[in-house]
């Protein structure tokens, strides 16, 4: 398993919800909670390792202990809106400004097979809405402010050549 970049299609397909929690789904999480730490992100979204399962890992607390795998997310409500600088482990070294709803309330289902409610706000919130739009297939140059995507439409193009390449 390894973290896929721009333009891989995996980036742009919905993946499917998981119906069970087997090995696999632990054994994927398991990898994927390593491979963010290994990037420095605090957020990976299974599209991100090429897996359209709806299953995401977090870490807004961007220590190893502060991890969690959320399974079949979904924001219920969602309230506010900020504009603040983001990246992406599948854009490397690449940012830009994007507007996310400053509250939400979100459930999801965990690695025990728990339905979990929560509220969450600020740098949590802004990760978990960034991992679920990868779920259907949105990332975050999408979202982008017009003079983010305009300033990083040069660095896109480069990550497009290099993917063409490999
Ligand atoms: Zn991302």
């Amino acid at each position: 398993m390894e973290i896929v970049y721009h333009p891989h299609p995996a980036l742009r397909k919905r993946a499917a919800p998981i119906e069970e929690i087997d090995q696999e789904v632990r054994q994927n999480a398991g990898k994927m909670v390593d491979l963010m730490f290994e990037g420095r992100g605090i957020g990976l979204a299974a599209n991100q390792v090429a897996w359209l399962r709806r299953l995401i890992v977090i870490c807004p607390t961007n220590e190893r202990g502060g991890e969690r795998v959320l399974i079949n997310p979904r924001i219920v409500m969602s309230e506010g809106q900020e504009i603040l600088e983001e990246g992406c482990l599948s854009f490397p070294q690449l940012f830009g400004k994007v507007s996310r709803a400053l509250r939400i309330r979100y459930t999801y289902t965990t690695l025990e097979g728990e339905t979990v409610e929560r509220e969450a706000e600020g740098l949590e919130a802004r990760v978990i809405q960034h991992e679920i739009d990868h779920l259907d297939g949105i990332v975050f140059t999408m979202r982008m402010t017009p003079a983010d995507k305009l300033a990083t439409r040069k660095a896109v193009k480069e990550l497009e050549r290099l993917y063409k390449e490999r």
